[in-house]
């Protein structure tokens, strides 16, 4: 994965390449028998990462952390690149199933609240026939009694993928934490997917998603708790990154 395009913002890494690279190295770690952590990184996520260094540490460790979203692709312009695509795993996830399925490689869901993985699983075995879920387990559990449990449900239902969707940074946290323990090739922080897949929230109609809009849709849903993420919090990112690229030219 060395010679692939590597971008920083904030001083935070991600790839910038096409949906189709993203789906071809996703190819290799399973085929080759490796292991990997993917992690979606949007505005809100570098926001977070500003004031948490181990949850920035953690995806500079990563060599699968993908760009997502209106803010991410605005900040590159802000340092004069252009971000070869937005790989948002909501978006991916379809590709991810199709070829899944073609290929035999199982998925496992984890993460969200009670009976949304278990509805989500049906409704992506009806869209991928042949698709194999291998399992599920909602996101509440305790972490200091549960824990070993879920590990070792994951572990017996033999996945080749892991969708882990706590939401940042929780789930890379537990990702970086459990990842040895976890008998896996692909272990991907996805956030709120599962509650679109299972169809218990709408995502934004296809045009607001084109113009880099998601965000305002998902805050008229949800403004009590996402106000501080999207009012406060793009500003704010603006901001710390006009500020970040007059030091990195000052430098
Ligand atoms: N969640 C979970 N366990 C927790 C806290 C949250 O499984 O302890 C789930 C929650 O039900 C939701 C997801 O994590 O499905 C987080 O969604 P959010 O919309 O915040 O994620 P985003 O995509 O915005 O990062």
């Amino acid at each position: 994965m060395q010679d692939l395009r590597r971008l920083v913002v904030l001083d935070v890494g991600f790839l910038s390449i096409s949906v189709e690279k993203t789906l071809e190295l996703f190819e290799q770690v399973i085929s080759s028998g490796g292991k990997e952590a993917v992690s979606f990184i949007n505005a809100d996520c570098i926001n977070i990462s500003y004031n948490d260094s181990g949850y920035r540490d953690i995806l500079n460790q990563q060599s699968l952390v993908l760009p997502d979203g209106a803010g991410i692709s605005i900040a590159c312009r802000m340092i004069g690149e252009r971000l070869v695509a937005n790989l948002n795993g909501t978006d991916l996830l379809p590709h991810i199933c199709r070829n899944a399925a073609e290929k035999g490689h199982s998925i496992f869901l984890l993460g969200a609240a009670e009976d949304v993985a278990a509805r989500m699983k049906s409704n992506l075995e009806q869209a991928w026939p042949g698709l194999n879920v291998c399992g599920e387990q909602h996101g509440y559990f305790d972490p200091d009694t549960e824990l070993d449990a879920v590990i070792e449900k994951i572990n017996k239902a033999n996945p080749n993928i892991v969708l882990v969707a706590f939401g940042a940074p929780r789930q890379e946290k537990w990702i970086h934490e459990n990842r040895d323990r976890l008998n896996a090739n692909l272990l991907l922080g996805v956030g709120g997917l599962f509650d679109f897949f299972s169809g218990d929230k709408q995502r934004a109609p296809q045009w607001m998603r084109d113009r880099g809009l998601e965000w305002m849709y998902r805050l008229y849903l949800e403004p009590g708790r996402l106000w501080r993420r999207y009012i406060i919090g793009n500003p704010v990112f603006v901001y710390r990154m006009l500020r970040w690229t007059r030091k990195q030219r000052q430098a």
